[in-house]
């Protein structure tokens, strides 16, 4: 039996605490924060994230899928509104397939709690990394301002996007890494509920007000409220920083998402008192010193949220580094594989979330576009083995990211040469669109 050292016990590192158990291993795990079970009051707006398939796939692994299920709610569909109120709509797959919306804070709850009904995890609250040998696996805590040092046979770092455990590796040669901030941060405002707990917006959906350069987007909650986050350049004209007062921001809000604003109660104290955040892309390579020290999740990849993927894909590492650890008992080689093959999936959906946010911010809005969709569904329901939507193998499937990429340029060449046809929209689902499509396929 190993004994091994978590650093952060959030989403990643409390779902990779179970995986590394399984075997009877013993996992130390230690997050800077105070048990977030104890303050749950302290969280204040309810902020949601997207669960997806390969999330799914990694919670069923270690069998709580189903109480998180319990609380998350399935969205079909985008439902975009342009700037008159206007709906229109966009099913996110086939049937009854959903992108699931759940608590943060809920989550990371029941995963810690989880993890804490194991014999074998135990997870010190209030201990902060501050130093660590990468070398040999041993890591410093603070802790009530005294510090202690723990050695075990590894050490894994899950400690997000400003890892601690990073740093370290940064200090090594050999060790690339980039830091990048985009243009746009966001802000998280909320939409109530009804006074009966109901949705004042369609509840089973992801809603989007597209505007171009900037966009809103609304995930439900259970309570019948909505989290909305508004996407936004953080300088320049028109930006945060030029939206300098409340009465600004309520002008523009109005002009630019006015059935969304209606439904902000008290806009103007969300504005001033909730956060203005920035997006940042990390990358970094390689991810593990010999058998000893290993990133997984934002540590690793930290990339920005617009396809809904960041902790789908460091769930997906759990699961990933637990199938190539089970089949080789040398950490070093099990550390080594997992760093090389795990990284060109780690770029791939890092430029996929980028190429998201323009879809999402601009082309959603767009007749053109929806049509594109409308084509390539129809046609990938002809036929389903020749033709799975980008988003779908993202989204609803475990193919690697780095393929999806791929194909996605494919399908990309081939639907920028279907949309060019003439009367392109009458013809959208006829023989002749299909039988091009195939013979583009060859
Ligand atoms: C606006 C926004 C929306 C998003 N939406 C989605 C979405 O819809 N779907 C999706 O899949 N992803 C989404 N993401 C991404 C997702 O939030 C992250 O990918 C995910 O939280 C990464 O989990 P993690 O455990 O690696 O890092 P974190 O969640 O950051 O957890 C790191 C943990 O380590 C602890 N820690 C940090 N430093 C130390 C230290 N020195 N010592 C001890 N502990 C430490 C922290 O307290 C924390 O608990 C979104 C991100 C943003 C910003």
């Amino acid at each position: 039996m190993k004994r091994y050292t978590v650093v952060g016990a959030g989403l990643v590192g409390s779902l990779l605490s179970l995986y590394l158990s399984k075997k009877g291993h013993q996992v130390d795990v230690y997050e800077r924060r105070k048990d977030p079970r104890k303050n749950k009051k302290s969280e204040g707006r309810s902020i949601n994230l997207a669960l997806s398939e390969r999330g799914w796939a990694s919670l069923k692994e270690v069998g709580i899928e189903k109480e998180v299920l319990f609380d998350a709610i399935p969205m079909y569909r985008r439902v975009m509104h342009d700037i008159e109120g206007k709906l229109s709509y966009q099913d996110y797959g086939k049937n009854s397939q959903a992108i699931y919306s759940v608590s943060r804070g809920g989550l990371n709850r029941l995963l810690i709690e989880k993890a804490e009904s194991k014999p074998n995890i135990k997870i010190s609250f209030d201990h902060k990394c501050i130093a660590a040998n990468l070398n040999d696996a041993s890591v410093t805590f603070e802790h009530q301002r005294k510090t202690n040092e723990i050695k075990n046979d590894a050490v894994f770092g899950t400690d997000g996007a400003f890892s601690k455990i990073r740093l370290e590796f940064q200090k090594r040669s050999g060790f690339s890494y980039s830091q990048d901030y985009i243009e746009h941060g966001y802000k998280e405002l909320n939409i109530n509920p009804g006074p009966d707990g109901s949705f004042r917006l369609e509840k089973e959906a992801l809603h989007i007000w597209p505007r171009g350069g900037y966009m809103l987007i609304a995930l439900p909650n259970p309570d019948g409220s909505f989290t909305c986050t508004l996407f936004f350049p953080m300088k320049g004209e028109l930006s945060f920083e030029s939206l300098d007062s409340s009465n600004k921001a309520k002008e523009f809000m109005s002009q630019n998402f006015g059935d969304a604003l209606e439904l902000m109660e008290d806009f103007e104290n969300q504005w001033n008192t909730n956060p203005t955040s920035s997006l940042v892309i990390i990358k970094c390579d390689p991810w593990n010193v010999k058998g000893k020290s290993i990133l997984l999740g934002d540590a690793s990849h930290a990339i920005v949220p617009f396809y809904g993927q960041g902790m789908n894909s460091g769930f997906e590492d759990c699961r990933v580094l637990y199938e190539i650890m089970e089949k080789s008992d040398n950490l070093e080689s099990a550390f080594e594989s997992f760093s090389t093959t795990r990284k060109p999936d780690a770029d791939a959906i890092s430029d996929l979330a980028m190429q998201n946010f323009v879809e999402m911010r601009d082309l959603t809005g767009q007749p053109d576009f929806l049509l594109r969709k409308k084509i390539e569904n129809n046609f990938s329901n002809l036929y389903p083995d020749k033709w799975m939507p980008l988003y779908s193998q993202v989204t609803f499937s475990q193919i690697r990211y780095s393929k999806a990429l791929a194909e996605g340029k494919k399908q990309d060449a081939i639907m920028q040469k279907v949309m060019k046809i003439q009367n392109i929209e009458k013809l959208w689902n006829s023989e002749e669109v299909n039988n091009f499509i195939l013979n583009s396929l060859l």
